[in-house]
């Protein structure tokens, strides 16, 4: 383990750090190498990285190796460190509270931090009614938790989710994403009473918001029966699948269709939550007003927390004892929470990630102009994608979008891909990223584009 002191020559994180691209060996250099080959010998194989990097540290735009490599953050650990990594607030309010206690267990003995982040997000998110929250350590076990609470709200069980989803990797979840591989294949049986229908891909569907609302909601009342359903569950934008933005008027028809059959709408924000669309939340920018909201990446800058928060009513209508988990609300992470929650509201987040997203968009405009493989660009604020496709026929290019991040990775840029068919580069920067870097990180796209 590498610690710091006074004669270490790894340079502290957060926004201090030299904000550079800079590659002054192959990726991996030697000294990522040799922890590499300690991971493959160590970590089980299905635990797999993209950046072929050991990190020491990270902070504004930029992620440093041990080689002393300097690579352009456009990833933030998918969607996770929003607010920058090593935020100094973030830091500060850790290290301050691992001093106090770090950890009581909120079921045995409560704390006031997990009540002022329930608080923070009964006030932040979308729906201007009575609302509550309950805190859990991931993505996958909030998604979880709101099937639960749905289902024990309506005392129906089948739950709706749709294609292109993607809701985590515990045995539910699995059920609720759609992706086989590597998300699913071999790890079956999944739980039973989901349901997958299409949702809205204007790309490659063609429909608009209010046929692609129609054909889903057929199916749900052919196939399944209101009566039967107890939760819709879906990602106002889908992430893992391919930042695929809905048409306008899907969500809404979705929405009101499960209003007048007592079906509980629950939006997974995990990925879209925290100012990384643009908006606080993303259901803000269609106009929605979720049941229930699932929270987790971005909240608290890379502490593990997770929120499910809604309608009172039906948060209540789990007994007493019935939700929790040992870890859930973790006070050193609801400290992060909490820091992480002042910069997304105090320090023109939301904002910037409208910049940001401006900035992106311009770029790559600029470049589909000449260039027909760009088939889609799309997204809002912070969260930005490219579909590449064969220029003569329109189909989905995995060869081409994972030879353009090879390369962009071999040149120190973080560059993630997505897609049901593993043909979309998504950017996902920290809103702590500046320009100078943003524009950088495109010019290495666009080479490595010219030259693919
Ligand atoms: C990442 C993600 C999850 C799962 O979150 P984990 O913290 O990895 O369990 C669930 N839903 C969406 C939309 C996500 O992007």
């Amino acid at each position: 383990m590498t610690l710091i002191d006074e004669t270490s020559t790894i340079p502290a994180g957060g926004p201090t750090l030299e904000q550079v691209r800079r590659v002054v060996t192959e990726l991996p250099g030697p000294k990522s190498a040799a922890i590499l080959a300690r991971k493959a010998d160590a970590v089980a194989a299905g635990v797999a990285h993209s950046m072929p990097v050991s990190v020491v540290a990270a902070g504004g735009g930029v992620v440093v190796d041990a080689d002393g490599n300097s690579l352009i953050d456009l990833g933030s650990g998918i969607a996770v460190t929003s607010v920058g990594n090593a935020h100094p607030k973030v830091a500060a309010a850790v290290a301050a509270q691992a001093a106090q206690f770090t950890h009581t267990c909120f079921m045995v003995s409560p704390y006031e931090s997990y009540v002022d982040v329930a608080e923070a997000l009964n006030r932040l998110t979308p729906g201007d009614f009575a609302k509550k929250t309950a805190l859990f350590n991931s993505g996958a076990e909030a998604v979880e938790n709101a099937i639960k609470i749905a289902r024990k709200h309506t005392g129906r069980q089948a739950v709706v989710a749709f294609d292109h989803g993607y809701h985590g990797r515990t045995n539910l979840t699995m059920a609720l994403t759609a992706k086989s591989m590597p998300y699913k294949a071999g790890f079956g049986p999944f739980a039973p009473e989901v349901y997958r229908v299409p949702g809205s891909y204007p790309y490659r569907d063609g429909l608009t918001g209010a046929e692609a609302a129609k054909r889903a909601i057929t199916l749900i009342e052919k196939q399944i029966g209101a009566d039967s359903l107890a939760a819709v569950i879906i990602e106002p934008i889908q992430g893992e699948g391919g930042f695929i933005v809905p048409a306008d008027g899907f969500l809404d028809a979705v929405v009101a269709w499960c209003r007048d059959n007592g079906v509980v709408f629950i939006a997974d924000e995990v990925q879209t939550g925290f100012a990384r669309t643009g908006a606080m939340f993303a259901s803000e920018i269609f106009g929605i007003e979720p049941d229930l909201i699932t929270t987790a990446k971005g909240i608290a800058a890379g502490l593990p927390l997770a929120g499910v928060t809604g309608r009172a009513e039906i948060m209540d209508s789990a007994h007493a004892g019935g939700l929790g988990g040992t870890y859930g609300g973790n006070p050193i992470a609801c400290a992060a929470a909490l820091a992480a929650i002042d910069a997304f509201e105090n320090d023109g987040l939301v904002e910037r990630a409208q910049q940001i997203g401006a900035l992106l968009t311009e770029r790559l405009d600029a470049i589909r102009a000449n260039d027909p493989r760009l088939g889609d660009i799309r997204g809002h604020g912070a969260m930005i994608a490219v579909e590449f496709v064969d220029a003569e026929t329109g189909a989905p290019d995995a060869a081409l979008t994972a030879a353009v991040a090879k390369a962009c990775v071999a040149e120190g840029v973080i560059i993630l891909t997505c897609g049901t068919f593993g043909n979309v580069i998504r950017f996902l920067p920290p809103l702590s990223i500046g320009d100078d870097l943003l524009n950088e990180g495109i010019d290495v796209l666009a080479a490595a584009l010219e030259r693919a």
